[in-house]
């Protein structure tokens, strides 16, 4: 396949390993948060306030961003608006949540402090504390990618598959990749956007890869008439999450071990989604009975919760993205955004916020 690529001249080129297979999926559960997993009240004290409203301002702007895409190219991949619940939990409690809400108002996002009595009247969830806000979305994630790389195409980007990167050279005037097939690649810039996998020359030790399980219920489940405008998740580590989809399933997901191959046993695949539906039954009465569909997947975290995003050290014209975490797609706009920015001569004035530690 690479060999196609051979001496032809290409303003964007997109390679991925994996060949599109008919009727695969996505490991995402495409929760489009503007919320990222560290709270802004915690993520303040370990990189300063002003540094920490600029994230959550960005993350917001970035739902924003991918919505008006999503219009602008009339992708179809049931995108829909939703606001977020996000309960108390055994990591941040009703305090927490109330420092949460005060932080987040002062930043400009809006954020409604629920009481315990609220909770259970507007959602019949018994918890300590809620924190209700806008500003989040889901989406058919397999749908929401074929649509914009659908859209790249039309606009003379080449995508190739089955071609697999393995090493990388730096040259004054650019960049050389060779691939698995031996074929050599030349670009003047690179990005790698390889989720949770990494060529060794770009490992970098912050960013953790960890298990996590997920499952979809059977369409048209009984459900809460609210949770169809909601995305729900919780202040536990692990924490629990789960949202409804157009067709009525709920999707939910958590559960996450820090070891990295754990999703792979089966055993436990099974335990696990066992423990999810449980999880949620007890939370909301929701009973899904047997799950249409369970998964596990390899997942990255770093230390203080944020991505990387950035220039490769030492690499000059070398650009990657990693350590997403539950927020891969919000992560990944704000990536698009400040690489594509920096590429084209347009420095974001965010860049230095998520640095490739
Ligand atoms: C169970 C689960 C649930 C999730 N839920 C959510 C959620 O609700 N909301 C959210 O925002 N995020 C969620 N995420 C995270 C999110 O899905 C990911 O962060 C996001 O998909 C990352 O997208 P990506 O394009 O960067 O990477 P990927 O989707 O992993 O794609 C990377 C691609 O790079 C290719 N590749 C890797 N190495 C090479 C190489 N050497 N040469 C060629 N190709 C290569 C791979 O084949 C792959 O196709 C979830 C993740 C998991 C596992």
């Amino acid at each position: 396949m690479a060999h196609s690529l051979v001496g032809k001249d290409l303003r964007i080129l997109i390679v991925d390993r994996r060949a599109p297979v008919k009727g695969s999926s996505l490991a995402s559960t495409a929760m489009i948060q503007h919320e990222i997993d560290v709270p802004l009240h915690a993520l303040q004290k370990s990189i300063g306030i002003r540094k920490a409203q600029r994230v959550w301002q960005r993350s917001a702007g970035a739902v924003e961003q991918l919505a008006q895409i999503v219009r602008d190219l009339d992708v179809k991949c049931s995108f829909q608006r939703k606001r977020s619940l996000f309960l108390a939990g055994e990591e941040y409690g009703a305090r927490a949540l109330k420092a949460e809400c005060e932080a987040r108002n002062e930043a400009g996002i809006c954020a409604e402090f629920l009481s315990v009595a609220s909770l259970r009247e507007r959602f019949q969830i018994s918890r300590t504390a809620a924190i209700d806000s806008a500003i989040s979305a889901s989406a058919n994630p397999a749908q929401l990618t074929a649509g914009i790389l659908r859209n790249a195409l039309i606009h003379g980007t080449e995508i190739v598959s089955g071609v697999e990167i393995k090493d990388i050279r730096t040259f004054d005037e650019g960049v050389v990749l060779s691939t698995s097939e031996g074929a050599l690649l030349s670009a003047r810039h690179v990005v790698f956007c390889t989720g949770y996998e990494f060529l060794e020359a770009l490992a970098n030790k912050s960013q953790k890869v960890i298990s996590t399980w997920a499952l979809a219920s059977r369409p048209k489940l009984k459900r809460p008439e609210w949770l169809d405008r909601y995305l729900v998740w919780e202040g536990s580590d692990p924490y629990l999450y789960f949202r409804s989809t157009r067709d009525g399933r709920i999707v939910l997901g958590g559960e996450d071990e820090a070891v990295e191959g754990a999703y792979k046993n089966e055993a436990k695949r099974e335990r696990k989604t066992k423990m999810l539906v449980e999880k949620l039954a007890d939370l909301t009465g929701i009973a899904i009975g047997k799950p249409e569909f369970e998964w596990s997947a390899a997942f990255a975290v770093t230390p203080d919760g944020l991505p990387m995003i950035g220039s490769v050290p030492n690499m000059r014209n070398v650009f990657v993205t990693m350590g997403f975490g539950g927020n891969g797609i919000t992560f990944s706009q704000i990536a698009a955004e400040l690489i594509s920015g920096e590429i084209l001569g347009h420095h974001d004035a965010d860049w230095d916020l998520f640095p490739i530690s």
